[in-house]
């Protein structure tokens, strides 16, 4: 989806958006498929946008969206589908590229046979003629095949070349559609299924070592009356603030990702909880301290402050109890007054000594 969608059908107009959805794919008798339903979302969530354009000018000719007409323009325009085309696209190219070369290569087998094979006639020639007519014309010939070699070999070279070149473009090209893959258009952080990945990755490594990895999970507090205070792109705005703040903290591999809307998720591998929780604590306390402007007005929009949960994983835990455990520490924190970081290892240890 794009940023803007993407944020507007979590928000506090979602519904009024789907309901339009829905109108007007009804007022333009299109059938309510999943993916009419996603591409009129991002029709009437932004009208002026590419396929806003492309869907009035198919309306305005009297075409019927037919399901092939929706395809080619999720196809064209929603970013999932996009980033499918570009990857087949790079695809095809890399192979009509070894393709090139595997002929490159085969013709210059053939010519050097093809050398070979004169070679061997001029020495069988030379056995028995001495004669300098003939010298000179077996020399001549000689060399005319040794031309042909040579410029076949600097064709080879060039092609060989030219192709190392665009398979490094298409491997960037790739890597950066990697890249995209795994990140959070609003904030620049990993996304949801790159920490996924990295939190599978690091709970399996650090089994395998016998050392943890520990867990933050962070929310931005009452946001929801920040927006409808000071509105959703100004919501926005914080929201890559404090993703900033968050990915400054630590050191890599350490691995902060958007969770979700206003959640963010930090992995410290082979850190202990007690440790990870004091560093945020300066974190949150950063963050809460720092007055916020809104940036085309300069008009003054208080502080915000966020709640932590962090939890360490324990021995032969699966991740997702981990993450459980986390998201536990953090309700306490919001439950008990917000504007702070509960450390689950703490508070599991004063439960045992309480008991
Ligand atoms: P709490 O302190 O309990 O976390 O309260 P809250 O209001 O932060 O939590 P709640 O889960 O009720 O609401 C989360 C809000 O976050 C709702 C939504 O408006 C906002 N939000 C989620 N994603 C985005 C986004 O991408 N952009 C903006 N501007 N707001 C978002
Ligand atoms: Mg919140
Ligand atoms: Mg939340």
């Amino acid at each position: 989806m794009t940023a803007e969608v993407e944020i507007s059908v979590r928000g506090p107009e979602a519904y009024i958006l789907a309901r339009r959805a829905v109108e007007q794919m009804e007022a333009h008798q299109v059938w309510p498929t999943p993916l009419n339903f996603e591409l009129w979302l991002h029709y009437v969530g932004n009208p002026e946008g590419a396929l806003g354009q492309e869907i009035q000018a198919l309306l305005k000719a009297g075409e019927t969206i037919i399901d092939s007409v929706s395809e080619m323009l999720a196809h064209k325009h929603l970013p999932r589908f996009r980033l499918n085309d570009e990857i087949r696209d790079a695809g095809d190219r890399l192979s009509a590229q070894l393709e090139s070369v595997a002929r490159a290569v085969e013709t210059a087998q053939r010519s050097s046979a093809a050398y070979g094979k004169t070679l061997d006639g001029a020495q069988r020639q030379l056995d028995d003629a001495v004669e300098p007519l003939a010298l000179q014309r077996l020399v001549e010939g000689l060399s005319v095949a040794t031309q042909r070699v040579q410029r076949e070999n600097a064709t080879l070279q060039d092609r060989l070349q030219s192709s190392t070149e665009e398979v490094r473009r298409l491997r960037e090209h790739l890597e950066q559609v990697r890249r995209d893959a795994m990140t959070d258009a609003l904030t620049n952080l990993a996304n949801r299924k790159a920490f996924d990945e990295g939190l599978n990755k690091f709970c399996q490594e650090a089994e395998g070592a016998g050392r943890t990895v520990t867990l933050a999970v962070i929310d931005i507090d009452h946001f929801k009356r920040f927006n409808d205070t000071w509105g959703h792109q100004t919501g926005d705005q914080v929201l890559r603030y404090v993703a900033n703040v968050i990915g400054r903290v630590g050191e890599p591999p350490r691995l902060a990702a958007r969770y979700g809307g206003e959640e963010f998720a930090i992995l410290f591998p082979g850190e202990r909880a007690a440790k990870v929780a004091k560093m945020l604590d300066g974190v949150r306390e950063e963050i809460s301290s720092r007055l916020l402007k809104r940036r085309s007005t300069h008009e003054n929009l208080g502080a915000v402050t966020v709640s932590m949960g962090v939890a360490e994983l324990h021995a032969g835990e699966p991740p997702a109890s981990l993450v459980e455990r986390a998201d536990a520490a953090l309700y306490v924190s919001k439950r008990t007054g917000r504007n702070r970081v509960t450390n689950a290892e703490l508070a599991r240890k004063s439960a045992v000594q309480a008991a």
